[in-house]
């Protein structure tokens, strides 16, 4: 019989390991730059808008909506045939940044354009690391 292969897990390094870090200790951490002003995400040495590499860890509330999103039905490896159907989006979180992650703590047919969500934080079996999610906010 196969191993069952496990889901992949983030790898922390020098420019990440403080957006990890804090999503372990529930912060949703992102980098703004300090020359433009502007928000980025994921992680980088340098400003994505301006190439500035005055760049300063901020912590989001949280709070987004939906840009787009898609219903997952074939699972791209097996690690995640147990999730599906599962939803994977884009999310536009209020400090001006986009998001990709999963949908939790929800029923996928629920999920909409638009829809006001939160981060939350799934624990993954095997390991410490917490992965930043959203579900649906409830205000
Ligand atoms: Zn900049």
């Amino acid at each position: 019989m196969a191993e069952v292969q496990a889901k992949p897990m983030p790898v922390p390094d020098s420019i990440s390991r403080p957006y990890w870090e804090g999503a372990n200790q529930g912060e949703f951490r992102f980098q703004r730059c300090r020359t433009c002003g502007k928000a980025q995400f994921y992680s980088r040495y340098a400003c994505v808008h301006c190439q500035s590499t005055e760049l300063q860890w901020q912590v989001a509330e949280g709070l987004g909506r939906v840009a787009s999103f898609s219903v997952i039905h074939r699972a791209p490896i097996a690690a995640f045939m147990a999730d599906t159907p599962y939803v994977l989006a884009l999310v536009d979180l209020d400090e001006g940044f986009r998001f990709m992650c999963n949908v939790l703590n929800c029923d996928p047919a629920t999920v909409k354009i638009g829809m006001r969500v939160r981060v939350c934080y799934e624990t993954r079996p095997g390991t410490e690391q917490k992965v930043p999610q959203v579900e649906p906010a409830t205000s």
